[in-house]
């Protein structure tokens, strides 16, 4: 009974005013997904229910015929892909595990992992953005499994984002999980809240970059810039 007050509690809708909904999102601050204390109290099968509801509401206000075969199986799908895939990511136990090994080869030089594909969503439209990252990182001892960091790419990824929050949480939890400063993150991505609607640009795409430790320094950044340009 408690998780349902949490949601049915309208304080969060009341805070949103006509004025806050202007096209002009508020500049971000800080890399954390802002997140309420008691964000997962509530179980995932409730969260669908809830969602679900929800959903069709919006559905039905704007006027759609929830006893069609085609349409009334969609808030209930919605929900589930919210809670289970688009949105799994703000839940800390799909955090993937990062896993070391010991660096046995001695390599010691850059590790590059690029064209890393990635879907987000926008958190001001909710309407996805999409790109390839590119990440590297200078082992300090240890290595991890090259599928881990694209595990971690989509796990900040599937959150309501903003491009530049995406890119740092990727870099803060690779230079977590490796132990090392020397990480550079640069992500290549296309927004449809830009390109379907609003301004309608479909050609723009939007670059973010985070170097740390020796990706600061000119000549190691000018490498990996060249290296990422290989085709
Ligand atoms: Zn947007």
């Amino acid at each position: 009974m408690k998780q349902k007050e949490i949601l049915l509690n309208t304080q969060l809708i009341k805070e949103f005013s006509l004025e806050e909904t202007s096209d002009e999102p508020p500049i971000e601050t800080g890399a954390k997904t802002p997140l309420r204390e008691d964000a997962f109290e509530m179980d995932d099968n409730l969260k669908i229910e809830l969602i679900s509801k929800h959903f069709k509401e919006i559905m039905h206000i704007l006027g759609l015929d929830l006893t069609d075969d085609s349409l009334k199986g969609t808030p209930t799908r919605v929900a589930k892909m919210y809670v289970k895939e688009i949105f799994s990511g703000l839940n800390p136990v799909n955090k993937p595990k990062a896993k070391l090994f010991d660096n046995k080869f001695q390599y010691n030089e850059m590790l590059i992992e690029k064209d890393i594909t990635f879907y987000s969503n926008c958190e001001h439209h909710f309407v996805p953005i999409y790109g390839k990252a590119h990440v590297a990182y200078v082992s300090s001892g240890k290595v991890i499994g090259l599928s881990k960091i694209n595990r971690i790419v989509q796990y900040f990824a599937r959150r309501p984002q903003v491009q530049e929050r995406l890119t740092i949480q990727i870099a803060n939890e690779l230079k977590e999980a490796l132990k090392t400063e020397d990480v550079a993150v640069v992500l290549d991505a296309n927004h449809l809240c830009v390109s379907s609607r609003g301004v309608n640009d479909y050609n723009s795409s939007t670059i973010t970059t985070n170097y740390s430790g020796k990706f600061q320094q000119e000549k190691v950044k000018q490498e990996f810039l060249r290296l990422l340009a290989l085709k």
